[in-house]
């Protein structure tokens, strides 16, 4: 049997750390060795410093493990995945790096920096590679790789197949988001319960910045951004779990709607994504009802991984437009640092 690699988690009393650890307490190649938050949480059990959020057995059954505090003198692990919010993570995720750290972050502060790999393993693998870049560069001997903006994320995924495919020129894409991609306790239930908030701070900006980096091309140790034009607006609705996504794409050629539904049908990601230990059946799942997806119905599935598309039909404006969800704390977070930290392994990196 192969050995389990030890990891900590940063913020390991949080939103995304919960998932972490649920996801990292039973993984055959990874094991929990150190769960930090902040100095107020430190010196207590996780089941003392925070309250459980998820379903599931509480802390994964790592309820009793102690708290120490984000300092890699004091809990260190060859990677280390950050569920740090983003000013913190500029302090803390570099010294992890520098320390030797592969570091799996869900924070922004350093997702746009040009040595940082932005990584989805179906869509851009290659990227991975911008590793060694930084390692050069900044002269530390670990790294920090960046899984992108949760919304980005479920954007990026479902145009890969059609930049693949076809190539894309265009997306505009109008998202209703989950309450949990605020965290917790996230959005006021009175904001939000039968309602819709018109406002997501800063995300519009991410999602046009970062869905053009994670679909280039890695060129002489940088990423070239992938040209296409990208508008978004970023709502809140009340769903718990799973961002929905209404996208309108314009595509080279003009492909007919059923060309469109062809590839995503019968897209695949490189092998070295598919063959990953945490990777779902199918990385895009079309649905051919009228009424799907639905992030009730399908943001679960597959661990939460699998990127879901459909209503694939005809756009005025742009050619084409379509639906897609996908879960916005495992495929846009926790989930996401995990497949990576697999890429890595895979890719010979820790
Ligand atoms: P959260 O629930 O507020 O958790 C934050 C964690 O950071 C806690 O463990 C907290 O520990 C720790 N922390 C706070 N201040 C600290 C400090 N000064 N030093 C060390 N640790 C500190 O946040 P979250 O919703 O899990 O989000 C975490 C990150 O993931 C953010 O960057 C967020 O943008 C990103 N993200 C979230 C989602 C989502 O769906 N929620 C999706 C994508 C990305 P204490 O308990 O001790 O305070």
């Amino acid at each position: 049997m192969t050995a389990r690699l030890p990891v900590v988690v940063l913020g390991a009393t949080g939103v995304v750390g919960q998932r972490f650890l649920r996801r990292l307490a039973a993984h055959p190649r990874f094991e929990v060795a150190h769960v930090c938050a902040s100095e107020k949480s430190a010196g207590k059990r996780l089941k003392e410093a925070a309250t459980w959020r998820l379903g599931g057995e509480e802390w994964a059954g790592l309820g009793d493990r102690v708290v120490a505090a984000c300092d890699p003198d004091r809990a260190f692990a060859p990677v280390a995945f950050s569920a740090l919010d983003a000013d913190v993570a500029r302090e803390v995720e570099p010294r992890y790096a520098e320390r030797g750290a592969l570091v799996f972050s869900n924070a922004s502060a350093f997702r746009m920096e040009p040595d940082v790999p932005l990584l989805i393993p179906e869509v851009n693998a290659p990227h991975l590679a911008l590793v060694h870049e930084q390692r050069r560069r900044r002269g530390r001997r670990g790294a920090i790789v960046c899984n992108p903006n949760c919304t980005a994320t479920v954007l990026a995924s479902a145009l890969a197949p059609l930049r693949d495919v076809f190539g894309v020129e265009a997306a505009a894409m109008t998202s209703l988001q989950a309450v949990s991609g605020a965290g917790y306790p996230g959005v006021a239930s009175l904001d939000v319960l039968g309602n819709v908030v018109p406002f997501i701070r800063n995300e519009e900006a991410k999602v046009e910045e970062e869905t053009p980096k994670m679909l280039g091309r890695l060129e002489g140790g940088r990423v070239a951004p992938h040209p296409l034009a990208v508008s978004a607006a970023c709502l809140r609705v009340a769903v718990v779990d799973g961002h929905t996504e209404a996208v309108s794409a314009r595509l080279v050629g003009a492909p007919s709607p059923a060309a469109v539904r062809e590839a995503f049908a019968g897209w695949r990601p490189p092998p070295i994504a598919s063959g990953l230990p945490s990777a779902p059946r199918r990385a895009v799942v079309l649905h051919d009802a009228d009424d799907r997806p639905q992030p009730r119905l399908d943001a679960e599935s597959d661990g939460g991984l699998a990127t879901h598309v459909g209503r694939v039909r005809a756009c005025a404006l742009f050619g084409v437009k379509f639906v897609v969800l996908g879960h916005n704390a495992e495929r846009g977070a926790a989930g996401a640092s995990v497949l990576n930290a697999e890429l890595a392994l895979a890719e010979g990196l820790l």
